[in-house]
């Protein structure tokens, strides 16, 4: 699957939506990505994942590790793809912890999968989880690659698709200056 494929099955399913969209952070912006919308369809999502355990086949590792919530779904079939473990880390009082019996052991290679990164803050909190147990992050993926500006990825990054989003303040939005109405994601007025 190709770039182009992967963008027109985020389409399809309407986890990318083209518009005028108003985002949590405040700002605006002209495409919104909610991988969940893919993850929904099993049948679907998996060719997308393929692209990303087609991209990592030749790493040495031994556990995926996702970041609750967006995470999960997409380490589980990551890691049902490479044949290989697949686990969660998940936030404790605002605090990313690996729970539920689940081990990582000093010296373990692991892949961090995510939905989507932008500023590569959840990640890096797992990161940091996980290089506290003395394992060793060898590579993050994604299925959507969004990055902002200046973000730092410290670690190779394998992503199904590169996404440019635009953002911008609300009082510099062309959008908004050009009269087109916004939507919020999330909210009724969007599927
Ligand atoms: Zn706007």
């Amino acid at each position: 699957m190709e770039n182009k494929q992967v963008i027109e099955t985020l389409k399809e399913v309407d986890a990318l939506l083209e518009g005028h969209f108003l985002l949590s952070s405040g700002k605006h912006s002209n495409r919104y990505c909610q991988c969940a919308k893919l993850l929904q369809y099993p049948d679907k999502a998996a060719p997308v994942v393929k692209v990303i355990a087609d991209k990592i086949k030749d790493i040495d590792f031994d556990i995926v590790v996702g970041p609750a919530m967006g995470g999960v779904v997409v380490a589980y079939e990551l890691a049902r793809q490479v044949g290989k473990p697949g686990i969660f880390a998940e936030r404790v009082d605002g605090v990313m912890t690996i729970r539920r019996g689940f081990e990582i052991t000093k010296g373990m290679k692991c892949i961090i999968s995510e939905d989507v990164v932008t500023t590569g803050k959840s990640f890096k909190e797992v990161a940091k989880v996980l290089e506290e147990l003395g394992a060793e992050v060898v590579g993050v993926t994604c299925i959507v690659d969004r990055r902002v500006p200046n973000a730092e990825i410290p670690y190779p990054l394998y992503s199904a698709v590169q996404l440019e989003v635009e953002t911008y303040d609300k009082d510099e939005c062309p959008l908004c200056k050009a009269g087109v109405e916004y939507v919020k994601p999330g909210s009724r007025n969007i599927k």
